[in-house]
């Protein structure tokens, strides 16, 4: 199906071709173990379509030189395509303008910008910054890492047995001293969907900034960051199908404009002298150094293709997937999901309360099932569910209904390894 073609099918609402989706993603067709490779580990990270991998070797071996400061051909190429993937950033996030986008190492990164430029220079003693239980390392640790330069406190909206964020309890934290407020769009350890746009009404009736971590969100519903009210949003570009190394920061751009710079270096600058230095605008005043020129443009190609998909089509897609393994799952014998809230998407956690969730992976892998154990980074959530970590199994644009039967045979075969 040509991109033009994947359009229509996309606006008509037509279901995702998965077979020949497939057919575009080369480290799919391979045996692990000797048996064909079930890939379940996508909120880690995705593969990369054919098209995200020409696009790099291509411009690695033809269109490669240094952006910005070149005055030469090969230059001039390579910062117009750097320059094109940032609006083609602008236009998936339906962001009101270019420059408002910043690109940096991934969500991570993004959010330490935030915490340290904007957090670093409104935070005053006394100041609180909300986040939820939920919320992964990256969504946490820097904030702390900022209230304790600042002097501020952080704040945490606890999520209930089900894994829903307690609305009233973040409605009670969310007050007169709150300035920050960080959530997740989509939890990682759990598959809960926030309601973002209404905890930004909140949080915006008390003045305070809403930063998204948009990590696991961006590669599976359609994001409009207008829609949304957010004044910050971060993602990936490892889990959207595109580079590692490579992620987005889009801010709102009064914002961006009054941030100090996060790091210092080359092309952020407008003036230095040994006196002092002036900074230059945003987008650039947060892009110090030579930037992952070709990572910028591999998410290009991938934002394309997704595109070319239509993020509608991939939710239903993988909506339909979840709700196949929830049932699924259900009837493995001793297998509790960890996550039951009543908005999810992308993904299930599960344990058995006699096997350690390493023991479950490590078995699956032998069945070539590729899921991830552990805590997910998100080690409060374990705590919240007295749980040392859990297995993990996330879907992508690519996975069938095949692959999950091979994952619940996969578990049968674990249960009767540990008796019952
Ligand atoms: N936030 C969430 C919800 C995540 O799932 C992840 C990665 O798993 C991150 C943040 C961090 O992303 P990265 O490691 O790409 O910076």
């Amino acid at each position: 199906m040509s991109t033009a073609e994947r359009s229509v099918a996309a606006a008509m609402g037509a279901a995702l071709d998965v077979e020949r989706v497939r057919r575009d993603f080369p480290a799919l067709h391979q045996e692990v173990r000797g048996r064909p490779l079930v890939y379940l580990d996508n909120a880690a990270t995705a593969h990369k379509p054919q098209v995200v991998l020409e696009t790099i070797q291509r411009y690695y071996a033809m269109d490669y030189s240094n952006v910005h400061r070149g005055v030469h051909w090969l230059s001039e190429r390579a910062t117009e395509a750097y320059e094109a993937a940032r609006e083609k950033v602008r236009a998936f996030i339906n962001a009101p303008d270019r420059r408002e986008i910043v690109f940096v190492r991934g969500t991570t990164e993004a959010i330490n910008l935030v915490a340290a430029s904007y957090g670093g220079s409104v935070l005053k003693p006394g100041d609180e910054v909300l986040i939820t239980e939920m919320e992964h390392h990256s969504n946490i640790v820097p904030w702390q890492l900022v209230c304790e330069r600042t002097g501020a406190v952080l704040r945490v909206a606890p999520i209930d047995d089900d894994g829903n964020l307690v609305l009233e309890a973040f409605e009670r934290l969310c007050g007169e001293r709150t300035r920050i407020v960080a959530v997740t769009h989509l939890s990682n350890a759990l598959g809960t969907l926030n309601p973002v746009r209404r905890l930004v009404e909140i949080a915006h009736a008390h003045g305070a900034r809403v930063v998204v971590d948009g990590a696991q969100a961006a590669p599976r519903l359609p994001v409009d960051v207008q829609a949304l009210g957010c004044d910050f949003y971060a993602f990936s570009g490892h889990k959207l199908y595109g580079p590692t190394g490579i992620g987005v920061l889009w801010a709102r751009r009064e914002l961006l404009e009054a941030m100090p710079p996060y790091q210092g270096g080359g092309e952020m600058i407008r003036q230095v002298t040994f006196e002092g230095s002036t900074w230059a605008p945003p987008p650039a005043r947060f892009e110090a150094g030579t930037p992952h020129i070709v990572g910028a443009i591999g998410l290009g190609a991938a934002i394309d293709y997704l595109q070319g998909i239509g993020l509608e089509a991939i939710a239903r897609h993988e909506h339909a997937l979840l709700e196949y393994a929830t049932e699924a799952l259900a009837e493995v014998p001793g297998l509790r999901i960890v996550g039951n809230a009543r908005e999810r998407a992308g993904l299930v956690s599960f344990v058995f309360d006699d096997i350690h969730p390493h023991d479950v992976g490590t078995i699956l892998d032998h069945e070539g099932v590729a899921v991830r154990a552990g805590h997910h980074c998100a080690m409060p959530v374990m705590q919240r569910y007295c749980v040392p970590a859990t297995a993990r199994a996330s879907f992508a644009l690519y996975n069938t209904r095949e692959e999950i039967d091979a994952l619940v045979a996969g578990l049968h075969k674990v249960r009767s390894m540990f008796g019952r």
